[in-house]
């Protein structure tokens, strides 16, 4: 039995830098800036939701079902602040109805585009490959082995930031407020906004080129390091594998002789008559 798919409207939290990547990314034209004024899906003009920051109008975000299979605005965020509102849970179905509320002009016929129909494909091809295991169909003359989703060098790489996800600290020079933004957004010229007091920040070519000289130096040591320990790993996994392969077969033949001799217990035993 499937659950129906509940979703929650999207939102965007104070940790918005403002730099207004999201908002041409919305298909619904849900998203405004800080302080300008939204208008509803009835046309008329309403009070901004934000004085200070990017925000979303609730009744016109369908968690981009009907277009795309994640968030748009989510998927553009440097800062990761476009997330699911928790106070707005909604169905799927009711999302699909709002996006043709919204588009009453688009052609929605067949399956809707929907990042929940991708959780719910990849939750059960999870299923049929357990299923798959579960029935014995894996068990073969030869060693399963069982395929690691991710390697342990990669789990590690994965905690940390890509480098144009390295997330650079800045102190604003008005409010001296602390603030961070992605490598990505430090470039010479870029227009930043304080969270803290609103005022623009415009990196220089001095800071980007220090911070970037230091993060592509730590990148090109470990780069490096990684590769040395996953050629280490690998030469490590073949002997290893090796090793299992042959003790395998050694096990298979010994346990082939065992089971070959008749007179081991579990033979039925022949009934004698009275002559012999
Ligand atoms: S989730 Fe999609 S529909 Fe909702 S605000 Fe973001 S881009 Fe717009
Ligand atoms: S930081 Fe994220 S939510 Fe804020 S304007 Fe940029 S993309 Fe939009």
């Amino acid at each position: 039995m499937s659950l129906p798919l509940r979703a929650m409207a999207t939102m965007i939290t104070d940790e918005c830098i403002n730099c207004g990547a999201c908002e041409p990314e919305c298909p619904n034209e849900a998203i405004y800036q800080g302080g300008v004024e939204y208008v509803a899906l009835d046309g008329t003009k309403h009070p901004a939701l934000s004085k200070d920051f990017f925000y979303i109008v609730p009744e016109k975000c369908t968690e981009c079902v009907g277009f795309f299979d994640q968030e748009a605005c989510a998927a553009v965020c440097p800062v990761d602040c476009c997330i699911p509102d928790p106070e707005r849970i909604e169905s799927e179905d009711a999302l699909a109805v709002r996006a043709k509320q919204i588009h009453p002009e688009k052609d929605f016929s067949g399956e809707l585009p929907s990042r929940f129909r991708k959780v719910a494909d990849a939750g059960a091809a999870a299923t049929a490959g357990a299923s798959a295991a579960a029935s014995g169909d894996a068990i073969s003359g030869t060693i399963q082995m069982a395929m690691p989703v991710m390697s342990a060098e990669d789990a590690l790489a994965a905690k940390f930031p890509l480098q144009d996800d390295w997330e650079v600290p800045l102190t604003c020079f008005r409010c001296t407020g602390r603030f961070a933004v992605p490598l990505l957004y430090l470039r010479p010229g870029t227009v930043l906004h304080c969270p803290h007091c609103g005022g623009s920040y415009v990196p220089n070519t001095q800071l980007y080129q220090s911070v970037q000289q230091r993060v592509t130096t730590f990148f090109d040591a470990w780069g490096t390091s990684f590769d040395d320990l996953r050629e280490r790993r690998r030469r490590e996994l073949d002997r290893f594998e090796n090793d299992l392969v042959e003790a395998f077969e050694k096990a298979r033949t010994e346990i082939d002789k065992l089971t070959a001799k008749p007179e081991l217990p579990g033979a039925p035993t022949r009934q004698r008559g009275i002559f012999g």
